[in-house]
């Protein structure tokens, strides 16, 4: 018996040491995630409000019925504002701006609130096109694989020089791969970009005569060529439409609530399916230009954008 008494002592201490503890590390735990939440509440808040105070540079100018100017300031300066009309209800109760298209919202955007946000941005940028500058489809193929983490201005000043001694496929392909790195050298990660376009330019020589391919499936068989290249190229040298995804596309996809994917073929199967038997690449360019120019991807300048009261990504 009084072994029976020592057992259930010593049981029940151990279980009261058990909760006691398990309690502590719930409680701690409980504690631990409510800081964490309160903490990325506020961080999230701060970086919203210094978004929204805050207004983009501006690079650039377009002409046609909207123009954004350049100013001392960097402030921009629209002479019509992009007027879109839908008759599309915002959904989930959320605020609806006048365009239809609901602020916040985070829903998939139906193919009229898309159809909106792309004819606003069309009436903004009415001549957008490939800003790189050549003079054959091998030099606008060579100019994209360099505009890869570069500037399409720092690659049309760095082309200039190298299809100057490099103008073909043939040339480039028999060139001294040390004096290509020095040529192309300010648009970055220059090591990989040479041998990249040097070995494209062999491809191109030895399985395409010389010719570049007009294919998407042919293309991405190339060196450094991925499909947002190779839609770039077909669809600005052939007409052939295709979205480029790049980072502008990418960015603006989801703040439009055009897509949630990550994925830029992903991507860009939501956009031919939101945007069914429509010109892709002159979609795409439009874009790109946007977000070059106004929709910056850290500080996007909101309040000088003519179609936020449509935008749902919109801090104006
Ligand atoms: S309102 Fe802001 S987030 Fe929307 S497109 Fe314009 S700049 Fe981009």
């Amino acid at each position: 018996m009084g072994q029976v008494k020592k057992t259930t002592k010593a049981n029940t201490k151990a279980t009261t040491k058990a909760s006691t503890k398990a309690a502590a590390k719930v409680s701690t735990k409980e504690s631990a995630r409510a800081t964490t939440k309160a903490s990325t509440k506020s961080t999230t808040k701060a970086s919203a409000k210094a978004i929204t105070k805050s207004s983009g540079k501006v690079t650039g100018k377009t002409t046609g019925k909207a123009t954004v100017k350049t100013t001392s300031k960097a402030t921009v300066k629209t002479t019509s504002k992009a007027t879109v009309k839908t008759t599309s209800k915002a959904t989930g109760g959320q605020k609806s701006a006048p365009g239809g298209v609901s602020k916040k919202g985070s829903h998939k955007a139906t193919r009229q609130e898309a159809a909106a946000i792309m004819k606003g941005l069309l009436e903004l940028y009415p001549d957008a096109c490939c800003e790189l500058t050549y003079d054959s489809d091998f030099q606008l193929l060579t100019a994209v694989i360099l505009s890869a983490q570069c500037t399409d201005q720092q690659v049309n000043k760095v082309t200039k020089a190298l299809y100057a001694e490099f103008p073909d496929a043939r040339s480039l392909a028999e060139a001294d791969l040390e004096r290509v790195k020095t040529l192309i050298k300010p648009t970055g990660y220059y090591n990989a970009k040479a041998k990249n376009i040097q070995a494209c330019a062999q491809m191109l020589v030895t399985r395409f005569n010389g010719k570049v391919p007009t294919s998407v499936e042919e293309l991405t068989t190339l060196p450094g060529v991925g499909r947002k290249t190779a839609n770039v190229v077909l669809g600005v040298i052939h007409n052939i439409p295709g979205w480029s995804v790049d980072t502008h596309v990418q960015r603006l996809s989801k703040r439009f609530n055009f897509t949630k994917e990550e994925d830029p073929l992903k991507i860009e199967k939501d956009l031919q399916a939101l945007f069914p038997g429509e010109d892709w690449s002159k979609l795409s360019i439009t874009i790109i230009w946007h977000g070059r120019r106004l929709c910056y991807a850290r500080k996007p300048a909101c309040h000088n954008c003519p179609i936020n009261n449509i935008c749902p990504a919109s801090e104006a």
